[in-house]
């Protein structure tokens, strides 16, 4: 507690200063960002969290816990498996995420489908302003005191305040897990079932549909020669409740035409869900660029806007694959993951980002959304006014009101 005092202090001191003389400031959390978001476009200085990392308290009978801001999540699950419990928030990058920095991208997990995002995790938090001064939210299950402070923070990526601390929701870890996967004649008829279990009120954590290209690759690990969509599924929590959830997602992926393929594809997902090596390999590649852009989307513009994104692919010549992983009953998130390639790297690096600013402009075209979860940062930053339209000035308010001297991420998000 008290070396947390200290490296509050501390921060506090920095940032008056920095404040004072308007020296630009980029808080680092575990540097996983994907979007350009701790890059430090106008210099300064970089607060790096890493040694605020502490838990502060850890409430059984609430089931909550609260953390310093540097902590990497892995670190945190492990520490809350030790005894017995889990936050069941699981972004591939967890073994490098701080709880600021999820916080501050407003990430999602591999579990979303089930317990949300961040935001419906985080309790509570405390932030620093570059005037010094720290905001404490209230930390309990509900508030009616106007709109909640505690938003304003989630997602403003490092350019409203520090965040120090955080109150997050645990649980106890499920009695039961049981992995299933259907495969589907098309893609499409993969997105007709998970509407439907979403739609019915069932809630299985995860729900993966990948498209066609994307499950080829994944069969033919298995040593399988499919065609069609994987749909992989995983149930959790009281027996009882998992066993009869089965039973009714059962129902529904046979009324949709899917058939039972056994549950090793999932446990294989799941030993491997935390893996980066194929994407960074063909990064590591010269003249090779490959990227995820992940949208969000409602049921009624899915397939229209699916089919457009691949003929772009298509007709430019671009390797892509796609998959849905975040499942709401009213659409979902659709994670495109394209690959470029040229033997000139500044050849490579021009059709990747013009690639990735057409493929945005048909997301736009189509009421979506252009990040479901990995934020703006440097690159998305152009289109994010579009998408917002007058709620831009919104955010600039709240920019002018809090980091009036803009020394918070300059350059990034608003401004
Ligand atoms: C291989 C890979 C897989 C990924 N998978 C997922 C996934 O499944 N789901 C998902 O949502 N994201 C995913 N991401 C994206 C990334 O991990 C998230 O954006 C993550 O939330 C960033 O956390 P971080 O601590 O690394 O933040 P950083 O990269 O350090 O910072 C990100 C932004 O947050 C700001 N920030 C950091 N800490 C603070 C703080 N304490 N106070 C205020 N601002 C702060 C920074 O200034 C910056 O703007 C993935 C990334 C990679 C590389």
């Amino acid at each position: 507690m008290l070396f947390t005092q200290k490296q509050v202090t501390r921060s506090k001191k920095i940032v008056i200063l920095c404040n004072d003389q308007k020296i630009p400031i980029t808080v680092y959390g575990g540097g996983s960002g994907t979007v350009g978001g701790v890059f430090p476009l106008n210099g300064g200085i970089t607060i790096d969290m890493g040694k605020l990392n502490n838990i502060i308290e850890f409430d059984r009978e609430s089931e909550l816990i609260s953390v310093e801001s540097g902590l990497i999540l892995d670190n945190l699950e492990e520490s809350l498996n030790y005894e017995g419990y889990t936050i069941r928030h699981f972004p591939q990058s967890m073994k490098s995420a701080s709880i600021g920095g999820l916080i501050a991208t407003k990430s999602v997990g591999q579990f979303s489908t089930k317990y949300g995002g961040i935001e419906d995790i985080l309790v509570g938090l405390d932030v620093l302003l570059p005037n010094g001064k720290i905001v404490k939210t209230t930390r309990v299950p509900r508030t009616s005191t106007g709109p909640d402070i505690k938003n304003i923070f989630i997602g403003s990526e490092g350019t409203f305040g520090i965040i120090l601390t955080a109150t997050l929701k645990v649980l106890k870890i499920p009695e039961k897990m049981i992995f299933s996967s259907y495969l589907c004649q098309d893609f499409f008829k993969g997105i007709d079932a998970i509407k439907e279990l979403l739609q019915s009120g069932l809630k299985p954590p995860v729900i993966r549909l990948y498209n066609q290209e994307e499950s080829e690759l994944k069969f033919r690990k298995i040593g399988l020669n499919k065609k069609g969509s994987l749909l992989i599924l995983c149930h959790e929590g009281l027996k009882n409740i998992v066993d009869s959830e089965i039973k009714e997602t059962n129902k529904i992926c046979q009324r949709h035409g899917l058939t039972y393929t056994g549950d090793k594809i999932g446990k294989m997902w799941y030993k491997h869900r935390f893996d980066t090596k194929g994407i960074m390999e063909y990064n590591q590649k010269t003249g090779g660029i490959s990227d995820a852009i992940e949208i969000s989307v409602n049921w009624n513009g899915i397939k229209k806007l699916y089919q457009e994104v691949i003929q772009y692919f298509k007709k430019n010549s671009i390797k892509f694959a796609a998959h849905l992983s975040h499942i709401y009953p009213t659409g979902a998130s659709i994670y495109f993951i394209y690959y470029v390639k040229s033997d000139d790297e500044s050849k490579a690096e021009k059709l990747f980002f013009q690639t990735w600013n057409e493929v945005l402009m048909i997301i736009l075209k189509n009421n979506a959304s252009i990040s479901h979860h990995h934020g703006i940062g440097i690159v998305k930053k152009e289109l994010l006014k579009e998408e917002l339209g007058e709620g831009y000035d919104i955010l600039l308010g709240i920019k002018n009101c809090l980091d009036p001297n803009k020394i918070l991420n300059k350059g990034k998000l608003v401004d």
